[in-house]
């Protein structure tokens, strides 16, 4: 989702059940998912474990896979919090009555290796668009940079933040070790993205709609880097 941003600091959460399950997962269970990294050049130094996920993207209804169980009560403290930071906001309030609950269309572990990098893009299909994507380090280091709109930040260990990912953004791991991020895709049911807000002001976003939109591979001028 566009914002008028790069990163939004949401909370700082206790991680310390969470690190030390992923510390003690085998690497078997790292390499037994290889979609993401062949699909997407630009996350060749990346293994995913899928908890929440379907390949096709899609915006509704998303698949819960087996592993989710698993994490659950080791990430349910930080589903909550990111929950209630978007439920309680002007959008979710607004929206609530017409369009229902909002929902986690995404949950992935993400393990970047020591010395790889994601290259520079921005996300481009419908549900990317239009949910809020949510970065929780779970084991960094001081040596990676994630940069967004030309901003780079070192985001610590336990600290939520969004990213703004309809602007340019990489992440660049220099350090020695490996690291792992809990990425969460949440969609506030009826929000609209920037551009549809302007270009479709009756229409609900739709990926009909939206197409423009989504395939723009620069920045929206929606919300202008200040
Ligand atoms: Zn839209
Ligand atoms: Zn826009």
């Amino acid at each position: 989702m566009n914002f008028s941003g790069n990163f939004a600091h949401i909370a700082s959460v206790d991680i310390a059940a969470l690190q030390q399950r992923v510390q003690e997962l085998p690497e078997q269970q790292w390499l037994g998912e290889a979609f993401r990294q062949q699909r997407y050049e630009v996350h060749r130094d990346t293994q995913t474990i899928h908890l929440v996920f379907d390949p096709d993207f899609r915006h509704t209804h998303p698949t819960r896979l087996p592993v989710l169980q698993e994490f659950e009560p080791f990430i349910r403290p930080c589903l909550k919090i990111v929950a209630d930071h978007f439920d309680d906001s002007p959008k979710g309030w607004e929206l609530f009555d017409e369009h229902g609950m909002g929902y986690f269309v995404r949950a992935n572990l993400v393990r970047l290796k020591s010395g790889g990098a994601i290259t520079e893009h921005t996300d481009n299909n419908f549900s990317l668009v239009h949910s809020h994507r949510i970065h929780l380090p779970i084991i960094t280091h001081e040596q990676v940079d994630f940069t967004v709109g030309g901003e780079t930040i070192n985001m610590k260990e336990g600290e939520l933040y969004e990213i703004n990912n309809r602007r340019m953004h990489s992440v660049q791991n220099a350090g020695p070790a490996d690291r792992v991020h809990l990425i969460l895709d949440y969609v506030i049911p009826g929000e609209k993205c920037c551009c549809g807000e302007k270009l479709h002001p009756l229409t609900a976003c739709n990926p009909q709609a939206c197409e423009e939109t989504d395939r723009l591979q620069i920045e929206c001028v929606c919300h202008p880097v200040l």
